[in-house]
């Protein structure tokens, strides 16, 4: 059987405890200073924790920082497409030495990490923001995340002590990427292709999978479990309606379905780069990038984040991009189609935009079943109907 694809930088590095060692780093960090990290922040680490960010040791340095703005390289020449970073204000900042060890927590004050301090620096946000986001816009949500941080980062390797809770709250749904490699060995796959989500699947999204699955011996249907913006709707409707679409309609033995811990960054072509290089760790040869992956607005064009991956130096990534055009219902093709494939017009196409759609489930009005699956429809209508409970 071929093999699965090779970690990036070769071995999977998770920088979890488990054991004893985790009970004494638990014990000591209780003695520690702490800082408490942001929700972006805290993502990054419960990746690095369960070597979704293999081969980094920690949060990023000065060099590494100006590296991956402008070359998309850390210091030591590793590939990687958006600065992995920690921020604190000025005051923080101060009370900690270089070499001290602190204790990051989480911002309901659960202590998730430790970390050697290695650096203190501090950067220009705006020239992050114009590489990562191509834009200094303060309504770019990503540019906002940035702006707003605090002025000096943090550099040096970490321990990570929790999961942040992931594990309770989605289940077997929180897969590591050994997991996932586990996983993916039993079902006796080697060309595996992720499925990035941060919505529902409607019929769209589910005939991406199905190309993948013609041309893969799978996919993983992989799911944003960290945050979005408001009024996005939140992970554990989402996926429990993605469940009910592969429980229907695909083949059993040709999806996994599993969550990452991570934010959304909407940095657009960048964040597929970085989309791809995770899933590598997750052990999938192929990357869906649909549209518009990762966007935001308008501030990327529809085909940026494909073109990207022809604008790296071949050999960064060995996860590879499968590109495909926007899909969706035509009237005049009498089945599913995209950009591609599809010689009519825009009136035969059925194309719904989110506004639309939350529109229609906030009214109780019919969704055209071209649309989206009864199944689906009727998971995200409950939701609609009660939004807080
Ligand atoms: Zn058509």
């Amino acid at each position: 059987m071929p093999d699965l694809v090779a970690p990036h930088g070769g071995a999977l590095k998770p920088l979890m405890l488990a054991g004893e060692p985790l009970a004494g780093a638990r014990a000591r960090a209780e003695t520690l200073p702490t800082i408490r990290v942001s929700s972006r922040e805290k993502g990054d680490l419960i990746m690095l924790g369960i070597g979704g960010f293999t081969p980094l040791d920690g949060f990023m340095t000065r060099a590494d920082w100006q590296g991956v703005c402008d070359d998309f390289r850390t210091a030591d020449g590793l590939f990687w497409p958006i600065p992995i970073t920690l921020s604190v204000d000025v005051t923080a900042a101060d009370s900690i030495g270089i070499g001290d060890d602190i204790a990051l927590a989480g911002e309901d004050g659960d202590v998730l990490a430790v970390m050697k301090v290695s650096e203190k620096y501090s950067i220009d946000k705006a020239h992050e923001c114009l590489s990562v986001f191509r834009t200094t816009d303060l309504d770019h949500p990503g540019v906002k995340m940035v702006m707003q941080q605090g002025d000096v980062n943090l550099a040096g390797a970490v321990q990570v002590l929790s999961d942040g809770g992931f594990k309770a709250k989605y289940g077997a749904l929180f897969m590591t990427p050994l997991e996932t490699r586990n996983e993916f060995e039993r079902l006796g796959w080697s060309r595996v292709a992720a499925f990035q989500t941060r919505n529902p699947m409607h019929r769209s999204h589910e005939y991406l999978a199905k190309i993948a699955i013609e041309v893969c011996d799978g996919v993983l249907v992989h799911s944003l479990l960290g945050n979005v913006k408001a009024g996005d709707i939140p992970a554990e409707v989402r996926t429990r309606a993605i469940a009910a679409l592969i429980e229907k309609y695909f083949r059993a033995g040709t999806v996994v379905q599993a969550g990452y811990p991570l934010d959304m960054r909407y940095a657009g072509p960048r964040e597929a780069l970085l989309h791809a290089l995770f899933r590598q760790n997750y052990g999938c040869s192929h990357l869906i990038v649909g549209r518009d992956h990762a966007g935001v607005g308008k501030y990327y064009g529809p085909f940026d984040a494909h073109r990207i991956f022809d604008e790296i130096p071949p050999g960064s990534l060995e996860t590879q991009p499968l590109k495909i055009d926007i899909a969706f219902w035509c009237y005049a093709c009498g089945g599913m189609a995209s950009g591609r494939t599809c010689p009519h017009s825009e009136e035969d196409q059925l194309q719904v935009s989110g506004t639309q759609l939350r529109k229609w489930l906030s009214e109780g009005s019919a969704v055209p079943p071209e649309f989206s699956r009864p199944e689906v429809l009727e998971i995200l209508r409950e939701h609609y109907e009660h939004p807080y409970s």
